[in-house]
């Protein structure tokens, strides 16, 4: 049976004898696992993508002015390359365990337990412990470092791919699921929530959530910063089990799933009309860890950069035009009236921009002058990186209290629902 879950496991992630938390699942239900594990789930990991593409957007909108005219020049680049971590789970097997962080393991008082430290927590826990059961708090404050880095040495391309990659890693924090080993309902006859939740929902319903976020502020301590994050996502798994517990009493096999044969296997989803009740159950959770996200990510940038001396961002670029001033406005103001979505200004809703700039990725010492066409009138910001006018190396060499929104008001609704959720 094992072999035959090493196969279903999707997407690298550590094949792990299950831990039986009581809390979240019963034994009843894990028997239940053992005939489903011939179903393949469709499961994207972390986020899935539009949900990323979406947060680095808004986080974008999150910055202060001294920050935003340059995110806002990379946001296509930043938009498109916040997925690549994800992508890298597909090379590199140490890439899996940066993505999330199983508590459950670690005890009933695990934030109790855990020291916050990584020299710490290795002390306590030891280093391959660590990372079987997930590091992303800890891989948060790192990159954080090496952004503050790649401000210090004014490295354009260092700095958009490094934001980047903290923007998805602190948004995998605030996905409930990625603090379980349950992490799929795997364990509790749920196999396929976790896309259901990350994907599916925010996917169908994105129109019904309020979008904007709260400003970006300094992280008087970022590692104490994620830490509130992943436990409040910890706190949400109850509900996340067991709305999809009472939304399935409703519902038959028939109706609650969805199959589909490809390559001789089956593959099984939810159905769309379960999506849609589960939905009202925890749509408010949902939008709740979408609208915070971008407001952390953008407090992470906003700390690494000061922490590097708040260096002159418009040095590293082109003045902007106006247009782009223009437009820039236009869609703060978008995004302050709600109305991205239906205005058609949500990136991740967009066709990506099929014309690459050649000179996207170069290093920043290596970059000709950018062209000085004008921005496009829609659609993705053009990604030109800028020459920056310090002299800088080629490549960064780096070494590896605000908080997430949790004094907000926890109970979310989105427009037509009743979340049920506490
Ligand atoms: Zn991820």
């Amino acid at each position: 049976m094992l072999v035959m879950k090493l196969k279903l496991v999707p997407n690298n992630r550590e094949i792990r004898a299950p831990t039986v938390t009581p809390h979240f699942y019963s034994m009843k239900k894990l028997s239940f696992t053992l005939a489903l594990v011939l179903l393949l789930p469709v499961l994207s990991p972390g986020w899935g993508f539009f949900a990323h593409k979406t947060i680095a957007q808004l986080a974008v909108y999150s910055l202060p002015g001294s920050m935003q005219g340059f995110y806002y020049r990379h946001m296509g680049e930043l938009v498109k390359k916040i997925t690549a971590p994800d992508e890298r789970r597909e090379s590199d097997p140490a890439e899996a365990p940066k993505h999330f962080i199983d508590m459950d393991h670690y005890g009933s008082d695990p934030f109790g337990a855990m020291p916050k430290e990584w020299d710490k927590a290795v002390a306590k826990y030891s280093a391959d412990t660590l990372r079987k059961y997930g590091t992303v708090p800890w891989v948060v404050t790192e990159v954080k470092e090496k952004l503050t880095e790649a401000f210090r040495q004014r490295d354009t391309v260092a700095i958009i791919t490094l934001s980047a990659d903290l923007g998805h890693y602190v948004s995998d924090a605030f996905v409930p699921l990625h603090t379980t080993e349950n992490y799929d309902g795997q364990l509790s006859n749920q196999a396929g929530l976790h896309s259901l939740w990350e994907s599916k929902l925010p996917e169908r319903h994105i129109a019904d959530y309020k979008l904007r976020s709260k400003p970006g502020s300094y992280l008087k301590d970022p590692q104490a910063a994620i830490w509130q994050v992943v436990q409040r996502s910890y706190g949400f798994l109850g509900a996340t089990f067991d709305m999809e517990e009472e939304v399935s009493r409703k519902y038959t096999p028939e109706t609650k799933y969805t199959y589909s044969h490809k390559y001789g296997k089956t593959r099984r989803a939810y159905s769309d009309a379960f999506a849609d009740a589960y939905h009202e159950k925890v749509g408010g959770m949902v939008m709740n860890r979408l609208q915070l996200a971008p407001t952390m990510v953008a407090s992470m940038w906003l700390t690494a950069w000061k922490d590097a001396g708040s260096p002159d961002l418009d040095l590293l670029m082109k003045k902007p035009s106006k247009e782009e001033k223009e437009k820039l406005a236009s869609e703060l103001k978008l995004w302050k009236d709600n109305q991205l979505v239906p205005q058609n200004q949500l990136l991740a809703m967009q066709k990506e921009k099929t014309v690459e700039r050649p000179d996207e990725i170069k290093s920043a010492v290596d970059m000709a002058p950018a062209p000085t066409e004008p921005e496009p009138a829609v659609a993705v910001p053009a990604p030109a990186a800028q020459p920056a006018p310090v002299a800088a190396p080629a490549k960064a060499k780096v070494k590896a209290k605000s908080d997430d929104g949790i004094k907000q008001k926890t109970k979310v609704k989105a427009a037509k629902t009743d979340d049920g959720w506490n």
